[in-house]
């Protein structure tokens, strides 16, 4: 199944369109996410293979890699610091912080990873497949 979907920052600066096979959808519970996202996960759609473009503000888009992490990376406007997509080159895919979008996602979330650092006030309880750390492949 092939997508497109288009997204944009909470100032409007940054628009976006994403296109691909739509292949995870997880919320993640682990620490980085959290401080990132200022709340008890993020939720990531991946699409593999995909693609991203900037359709506006590209020059406002900044990004963030976490010196010890082998790929975390958060990218944000820098205007407004809402999440947007990044293109993974070493997978082929784009991640897409779901609530950057401005279409409807094509699936639906499919499991909960990094339990074992989920924040205890974090909601759940949704009867999605969870895992301490990474979902198995
Ligand atoms: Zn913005
Ligand atoms: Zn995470």
């Amino acid at each position: 199944m092939q997508t497109t979907l288009k997204g944009s920052c909470l100032c409007g600066a940054v628009r976006y369109e994403v296109s691909g096979e739509p292949t995870r959808f997880l919320h993640c519970h682990c620490s980085r996410c959290r401080k990132a996202s200022g709340t008890g996960h993020a939720t990531n759609l991946f699409l593999q293979p995909g693609t991203l473009d900037w359709l506006a503000g590209e020059e406002q888009v900044r990004a963030f890699k976490v010196p010890e992490a082998k790929r975390f990376t958060n990218v944000f406007c820098a205007t407004c610091g809402s999440r947007l997509p990044r293109w993974i080159p070493e997978l082929g895919g784009v991640v897409i912080p779901a609530g950057s979008l401005d279409d409807e996602a094509p699936i639906k979330p499919q499991a909960r990873i990094f339990e074992g650092s989920r924040a205890a006030w974090s909601c759940s309880g949704d009867g999605l497949p969870a895992y301490a750390e990474y979902a198995p492949q």
